[in-house]
């Protein structure tokens, strides 16, 4: 059923100015879903003062009364957990046993873990002398634009709004053009749940106009981002005249290692999760393999064999577990890295082509795809290629090891496979990454922080560390003397 929304201004659902509208097609056969509103500076210019305007009475409500708020969002999600999957499946191509039982639960779930744990949150009194009270205080920022990517539609969006609403800030969401109906339905469930009008606004356009537009506004105080990094640098760039805050949850390469003593078959299901899970359109995608030469053999024929068996089909089907790129342009992109790995002489283990099916013909499908026999001067293996293609490479040593991993502009995670947990814990230290894993890849929980170095970005997202994202600390100093003259006025007389 097509799904057309307007944008959420000021607590109205509102059309763009000139009526000019972006329509999102369906990955997985080329239908199209629905569509949204082409905003504008005029709409970010409305959106921004109605977010100024809300500010002042949402930031004074207590932590306990905005919440409770949260909690009802994370129930009108749950309320409406079967609309989200399937509008989210449609407009991003993530199959539906995917976005039933991961990415709708999830977003509810999050919304519960920041309604609890902002209510954590403490300042410091600092033990300067008898003669004062000196103490810090948590404040929010202001307004915030969220600015998030199409991988995750729903998800990306939720890690940052929570937090950012639960501290008392008022928000700009500007979703991707390639998938923002889950976000403008995450509207709707938002001002259910009671959310004052002007806390949450959500236009929707291209990053170039509605986008950089947030990023100049002098009133918007941060710009959380998740995205390319050739956006997160134009960001930063832009950000500097305002001197704004930005938060920076950028690209990744990510290493995994499997080292001598490394169980294969567990390292195979590993391998299987990390690079294939949502089509390979992960930050975190496992996507250069570094096995050690004397099971490097054994891997690559279960890590084929085992990916062979990944169903690629109709994303409504509760079986599939393999959709499409998100739009035709990536998967072309997908593509040419496919056809530059086989030009630089890695070898395909499997894959490298579309599916040929009646579910798939018209959709922008790849196979699962490995490549062995890959060094790090070959460029796919150096670039974020986002789909699901994969290279595996020898080492003989783990400083080989680290020194392959640590190959890198990108510092995202890494994964290390290893019955030596403390062998593995030392090559951990060493890794320049924001995550390393010990025997797993790809896992993240609320309660673990996202983010990370080198041109992967900087800040987290989820933890308690994702509310210094959004709060700004204020030191409050108060004397307690009583006298006029201070010791210290001395200076000066
Ligand atoms: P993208 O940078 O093209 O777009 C992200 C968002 O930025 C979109 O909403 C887009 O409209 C907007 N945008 C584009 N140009 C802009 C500009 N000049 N000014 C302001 N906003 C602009 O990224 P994408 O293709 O949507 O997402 C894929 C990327 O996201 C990958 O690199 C992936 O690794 C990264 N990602 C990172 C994380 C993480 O946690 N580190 C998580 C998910 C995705």
């Amino acid at each position: 059923m097509r799904k057309d929304y307007k944008v959420l201004i000021g607590g109205e659902w509102v059309e763009a100015a000139g009526g000019r509208r972006i329509e999102v097609i369906n990955p997985a056969n080329g239908e199209k879903v629905g569509s949204a509103p082409e905003c504008g500076a005029e709409e970010v210019d409305k959106a921004v003062s109605a977010a100024v305007e809300a500010f002042p009475a949402w930031a004074s409500k207590t932590m306990g009364e905005r919440s409770k708020i949260l909690l009802k969002i994370s129930q009108g999600i749950m309320a409406h957990q079967e609309e989200l999957a399937k509008l989210e499946t449609a407009e991003q191509g993530s199959p539906i046993r995917k976005t039933m039982n991961f990415d709708v639960p999830l977003c509810a779930e999050q919304f519960e873990y920041f309604a609890g744990v902002a209510r954590a949150l403490t300042g410091e009194t600092l033990p300067v002398g008898p003669w004062c009270l000196s103490c810090t205080v948590r404040e929010p920022l202001g307004v915030v634009g969220l600015i998030t990517p199409w991988n995750f539609p729903a998800l990306m969006v939720v890690w940052k709004l929570g937090a950012a609403l639960v501290t008392g800030n008022t928000c700009i969401v500007k979703p991707p053009s390639v998938a923002p109906l889950t976000t403008l339905k995450l509207g709707e469930i938002v001002m259910e749940a009671g959310v004052p009008a002007g806390v949450v606004n959500i236009l929707t356009g291209p990053g170039e106009s509605v986008g950089e537009a947030l990023v100049k506004h002098p009133k918007v105080a941060k710009i959380g981002f998740t995205g390319d990094t050739a956006t997160g640098k134009r960001i930063m760039r832009l950000a500097s005249d305002t001197v704004k805050q930005v938060g920076l949850e950028l690209g990744g390469k990510n290493a995994f290692i499997v080292m001598a003593d490394a169980d294969v078959d567990s390292a195979v299901e590993g391998a299987v999760f990390g690079a294939f899970f949502n089509t390979g359109q992960v930050c975190a995608a496992a996507s250069r393999f570094y096995i050690h030469e004397s099971l490097y053999d054994a891997f690559a024929e279960k890590f084929v064999a085992a990916s062979k068996k990944l169903r690629c089909g109709d994303t409504m089907d509760m079986g599939t577990v393999i959709g499409p790129l998100a739009y035709e342009a990536h998967r072309d992109k997908v593509e040419g890295y496919i056809r530059g790995a086989k030009e630089a002489g890695a070898t395909l283990l499997l894959g490298g082509e579309r599916p040929d099916t009646p579910e798939t013909r018209n959709g922008f499908f790849v196979l699962p795809t490995i490549f062995g026999g890959c060094t790090n001067d070959m460029t796919f293996m150096r670039e974020e290629i986002f789909g699901p293609v994969v290279g595996l490479a020898r080492f003989s040593t783990p400083e080989e090891a680290v020194a392959l991993a640590n190959d890198s502009n990108y510092g995202l995670s890494a994964s290390i496979w290893t019955k030596d947990v403390r062998a593995g814990l030392a090559m951990a230290g060493q890794i320049k990454a924001g995550t390393v894993w010990i025997n797993e890849h790809l896992i993240i929980f609320c309660e673990t922080p996202w983010g990370g170095c080198k041109q992967s970005g900087w800040g987290k997202d989820l933890s308690t560390m994702v509310l210094d994202e959004y709060t700004t600390t204020k030191h409050i100093y108060v004397d307690l003397t009583g006298v006029p003259e201070k010791p210290w006025y001395a200076i000066l007389k």
